[in-house]
């Protein structure tokens, strides 16, 4: 099978493997594992922040950002299609007590007027705002890469309401690679980023959240709450490192070959509405004369190519590791037959 689902269907290669055997590991909860300290370092110092925190997983990463940050009853300020909203299953209301106040943003992302406007010092019946969350890349609008600029603005205009910032940064080095800015400059003004190693990086479990020193340790206490401390995690952060080393730069094959892909597909009549494509994920709505997406998945999985299906006329296809240009042919060979 081709699978175009999504970047986490990659596996982690030979080599992702073998780096494991020879992993010093420990007793993280004791700080006694060094592959996971090592990996921490790493992604602290790649996001220009004090410390980072190795959790299973991204989700649990925004959830114990937006717990640390705010008060029950907050409001978080994002946009309308983040992944905190749409895919955590209700987690920050649940963990945090979390009011979201979602903006619609243009292809995933606010402005800093629109942030302004929706500040809230709070009062007797207005939520105070607690947290204005960003995601570099906007997953829903299509991998779409924030400017720089953009960012501090939203990030100033938090910060001079004395509002604290956070970054969902699981496709943030997508978002290095296509721009070339560096990551610690993408996330210099959120007090809080994360990334994930099991999208395009390829590995098979974990994320690092990093952030101030005292936030960190904050953020241990809520890892110890949430279930999340591990024990010898070195086996995974030893594949988390090797993703780092190997997996970051060949980030923009996918980003080339999502363009072939929208070269290829771009022009087909029942193709509409392609969102521009600046890393590696490809949304497009279905005409009203085309099969909807279900049976266009179905359609396609006959023939051993898996697509995204987002909604009943909306398609998302990913481009990863795990699929080269043959994939990417035999998938266009079918949405040129279905779609054409
Ligand atoms: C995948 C994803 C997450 C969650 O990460 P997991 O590691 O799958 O829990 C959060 N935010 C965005 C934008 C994502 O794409």
């Amino acid at each position: 099978m081709h699978d175009f689902f999504s970047d986490t269907k990659t596996k982690p290669t030979e080599a992702m493997r073998r780096a494991v055997l020879d992993c010093v590991v420990g007793d993280e909860q004791k700080d006694e594992d060094p592959t996971t300290s090592d990996l921490c370092a790493r992604v602290a110092e790649l996001l220009g922040k004090e410390a980072a925190v190795f959790l299973p997983s991204g989700t649990m990463c925004n959830e114990i950002a937006i717990r640390a940050h705010i008060r029950p009853g907050d409001a978080v300020i994002c946009e309308r299609r983040s992944h905190i909203v749409g895919f955590e299953g209700g987690g920050p209301a649940v963990f945090s007590g979390a009011m979201m106040y979602p903006i619609d943003g243009v292809r995933g992302m606010m402005t800093a007027e629109e942030v302004e406007a929706a500040l809230s010092p709070g009062n007797r019946y207005t939520p105070r705002t607690g947290l204005v969350s960003v995601e570099q890349t906007a997953n829903m609008a299509g991998g779409a890469v924030w400017p720089v600029e953009q960012l501090d603005a939203v990030a100033e205009t938090a910060h001079a309401a004395g509002v604290p910032t956070h970054m969902d940064g699981a496709r943030l080095m997508n978002a290095v690679v296509a721009s070339g800015t560096p990551a610690a400059r993408i996330a210099q003004g959120y007090d809080t980023v994360w990334i994930d190693f099991t999208k395009g990086l390829g590995a098979p479990v974990g994320a690092a959240l990093a952030g101030s020193k005292d936030f960190i340790e904050h953020a241990w206490v809520l890892k110890q709450q949430f279930g999340g401390a591990m024990r010898q995690p070195g086996v995974i952060a030893a594949m988390c490192l090797h993703a780092l080393d190997h997996h970051v730069d060949r980030l923009a094959e996918d980003h080339v070959l999502a363009q072939w892909i929208v070269g290829e597909i771009g022009g087909l009549a029942k193709v509409v509405n392609l969102r521009p494509v600046d890393t590696n994920i490809i949304i497009f709505d279905l005409a009203e004369d085309a099969p909807d997406a279900p049976a266009l998945k179905a359609a396609c999985e006959a023939e051993g190519v898996v697509i995204g299906e987002l909604a009943e006329r909306r398609v998302r296809l990913v481009t990863h590791m795990d699929v080269n240009r043959n994939a990417a042919e035999a998938l266009c060979a079918l949405l040129r037959q279905h779609l054409g």
